[in-house]
C-alpha cells in the first residue's frame, strides 16, 4: 500500500450529538441515508442516525490508510499497542452498566446476557494485549550462511462487518487482534443495531486521544450492507476484510475478496445438531438443551437448533423438554427475571413466524409455542413463544434451513451411525453438544462430527483462549486464541547473510 500524505491527528469535537457516526476520528452526520433505531421490546424509536454513505467509506479508509502508515503507529512496540488494548479494556468495565443497558435497548436481549457480552468484550481486548506482548516470531534453522527469520507485519486496514446479535462483543473480537496487529479499521455495525459499536468507537478514540495516537485509526460506519458494507469491501486501501454475518453475504463478499485477491475471514450461519445420547444425565441434558436454543432467543449462530434425542428416551425428554419449555419466563430484556427477551426487530419476528409456517405446510407437530405471546404486555413487542417442533424428517428446510429464532427442531436416532449421518447431514458445521455419561462415546461422536466447536455435557460455554471458528458453510478462518492476531497480519520471511565468503557467481 502506497501512501504519500502524512497523518494527520483529527481531534474528535468534545460533544457530539446522538445522531453522529465517526469517520476517522471525527463524530459528524454521516450522508446516507436515515437510519431509525428501536427497542425491540416496545416498538419505541431509539434515535434517528444519519447513516454513512459510499462517500464516508472512502474518506475514512482514506485517513485509516495514513493512520496506519504513521509511523506513530506503524513502530509502536507490541507492549505499547498492548497499553492501548488495556485502556479499553478499563474503559469498558467503567462504562459496562451503560453499555449493558445501551445493548438491551437496542437489540432486545436481556440484560443478564448484554453485562456477560459487555464483561467478555472487555476480556477480549485484556486477553488479545497479554497475546500480543507475548507473542514470538521465529529465528528459523539456519541452512547456509545466512540467518532465516519469519516476521509478522500489519496488513494496513481492515474492514470489519457485524451482525445484529451481540455487537459489542462481536466488535471487540475484530478490534482487539486487528488493532493488536497494528492495523486501522473500518468497522460496519448491522442497521439494526449501531448503538453499541459507536458507544464502543466513542471510547477507543478517546483512548487513542489519550495516548497521542492517530484517531484516524477507527472508523464506525454504520449503514446497509449493499451500499456501505460493500464500499468497504471493494474499497482498494482494505487489504482484508473479517465478517461475521448470514453465509449469502459471507459467500458474496468471499467472491469480492477473490478479484481482490484479498485475504477474508468468514463466520458464518449454523444449524447445530444437539445430542442427547441413551445414558444422558436428563436434568443436565434438559437444562442444556433449553439454554442452547432458547437463550438470546435463539438468535445465536451456535445455537443448538436441531435436537437429536436416542430413540428410545425421546418421548421421555420430548415431553419434559416441553413442560419446560412453556415455563420459560418471557419479557423485556431490562426485566432481570426475563429469560426469553424480545427478538431483534418486528421484521425478524416475522420472518421466524414465517418459518414456523413453513415447518406446520412441510408436516411438523408444533409441541409448543408456534406463535406471539398473548397478553398486553407484549402486544407491542417483536415477542415469540419458544417453540419445540418434530415429525420432520432432516431433509426438510425447517431441518437444514438456520431460522435465527427460538423454533426447536427434534428428531430421534437410532444409534451412532445414524446419529452422525443424520447430523453430519448439513450444509453447516459450526457447534454441536453431546449429553452423555458415556466418555467413549463422547470422544467418537465428537471426532466424527463436523463442527469447528464441539461441547460435551455443556453447551454455549466461551473462552476468548480457545479458536473459534465453523466448517463447511459455516465459516472460514479461525477467531480467538493466541494466533487469532495472526489473522490480521502478513508474514515476510528475512534472509541476512553472514558469511564474508561471496556468492557462487562472483568466481
Ligand atoms: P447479514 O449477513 O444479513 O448481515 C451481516 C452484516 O453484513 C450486516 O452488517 C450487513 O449490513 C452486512 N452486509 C449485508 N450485505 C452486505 C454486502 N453485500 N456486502 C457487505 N456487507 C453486507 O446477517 P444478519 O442477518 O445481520 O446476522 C445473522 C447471521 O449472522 C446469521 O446467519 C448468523 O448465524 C450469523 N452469525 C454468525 C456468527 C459466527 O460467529 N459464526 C456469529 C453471529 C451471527
Amino acid at each position: 500500500m502506497t501512501v504519500e500524505e502524512p497523518a494527520q491527528q483529527r481531534v474528535p469535537a468534545p460533544e457530539s450529538t446522538p445522531d453522529e457516526i465517526l469517520v476517522a476520528g471525527e463524530w459528524r452526520r454521516g450522508n446516507g441515508a436515515p437510519i431509525e433505531t428501536v427497542d425491540p421490546a416496545t416498538g419505541r424509536t431509539l434515535t434517528t442516525l444519519a447513516g454513512a454513505a459510499a462517500t464516508d467509506v472512502d474518506e475514512a479508509a482514506r485517513h485509516a490508510a495514513r493512520a496506519a502508515a504513521d509511523p506513530v503507529w506503524r513502530e509502536l512496540p507490541a507492549h505499547r499497542r498492548a497499553r492501548l488494548l488495556h485502556r479499553i479494556a478499563d474503559a469498558v468495565d467503567a462504562e459496562g452498566e451503560r453499555l449493558a443497558a445501551l445493548q438491551t435497548a437496542d437489540t432486545g436481549k436481556a440484560l443478564t446476557e448484554t453485562r456477560a457480552l459487555v464483561a467478555s468484550a472487555a476480556a477480549t481486548f485484556r486477553y488479545t494485549a497479554a497475546a500480543v506482548e507475548t507473542a514470538e516470531e521465529a529465528l528459523t534453522p539456519a541452512r547456509g550462511d545466512y540467518l532465516t527469520m519469519s516476521r509478522y507485519e500489519p496488513i494496513g486496514v481492515v474492514g470489519a462487518i457485524n451482525p445484529w446479535n451481540s455487537p459489542v462483543a462481536s466488535d471487540a473480537q475484530k478490534l482487539a487482534p486487528a488493532l493488536a496487529a497494528g492495523n486501522a479499521v473500518l468497522l460496519k455495525p448491522a442497521e439494526w443495531t449501531p448503538l453499541g459499536s459507536l458507544a464502543l468507537g466513542r471510547l477507543i478514540t478517546r483512548a487513542l486521544t489519550e495516548l497521542r495516537l492517530p484517531t484516524g485509526l477507527l472508523s464506525v460506519l454504520p449503514g446497509p450492507g449493499r451500499t456501505v458494507g460493500d464500499a468497504i469491501v471493494h474499497h482498494p486501501r482494505v487489504g482484508k476484510v473479517t465478517f461475521t454475518g448470514g453465509t449469502r453475504t459471507g459467500r458474496a463478499i468471499a467472491h469480492a475478496a477473490a478479484e481482490k485477491l484479498m485475504p477474508v475471514s468468514l463466520e458464518l450461519g449454523g444449524k447445530s445438531p444437539t445430542v442427547v445420547l441413551p445414558d444422558a444425565d436428563l436434568e443436565q441434558a434438559l437444562a442444556g438443551v433449553l439454554f442452547g436454543i432458547f437463550s438470546s432467543t435463539g438468535q445465536s449462530c451456535i445455537a443448538g437448533s436441531r435436537l437429536f434425542v436416542a430413540r428410545e428416551r425421546y418421548p421421555e425428554f420430548l415431553g419434559a423438554l416441553v413442560d419446560r419449555a412453556q415455563k420459560l419466563r418471557i419479557g423485556p430484556g431490562g426485566d432481570p427475571g426475563t429469560q426469553v427477551a424480545p427478538l431483534v426487530h418486528h421484521k425478524h419476528r416475522d420472518s421466524v413466524a414465517c418459518y414456523v409456517d413453513l415447518a406446520r405446510a412441510e408436516g411438523a407437530r408444533v409441541l409448543c409455542g408456534g406463535s406471539a405471546p398473548d397478553g398486553d404486555a407484549y402486544r407491542d413487542g417483536a415477542y415469540y413463544l419458544p417453540t419445540v417442533l418434530d415429525g420432520l424428517p432432516n431433509s426438510s428446510r425447517t431441518c437444514q434451513e438456520e431460522i435465527f429464532g427460538p423454533v426447536l427442531v427434534a428428531l430421534p436416532f437410532d444409534d451412532e451411525d445414524d446419529l452422525i449421518r443424520q447430523a453430519n447431514d448439513s450444509v453447516y458445521g459450526l457447534a454441536c453438544g453431546i449429553w452423555t455419561r458415556d466418555h467413549r462415546a463422547a470422544w467418537r461422536i465428537a471426532r466424527r462430527i463436523d463442527a469447528g466447536t464441539v461441547w460435551i455435557n455443556t453447551y454455549k460455554q466461551f473462552s476468548v483462549s480457545t479458536p473459534f471458528g465453523g466448517m463447511k458453510d459455516s465459516g472460514l478462518g479461525r477467531e480467538k486464541g493466541r494466533d487469532g492476531i495472526r489473522a490480521y497480519q502478513r508474514q515476510k520471511s528475512l534472509y541476512w547473510g553472514v558469511s564474508d565468503a561471496p556468492l557462487p557467481w562472483a568466481n
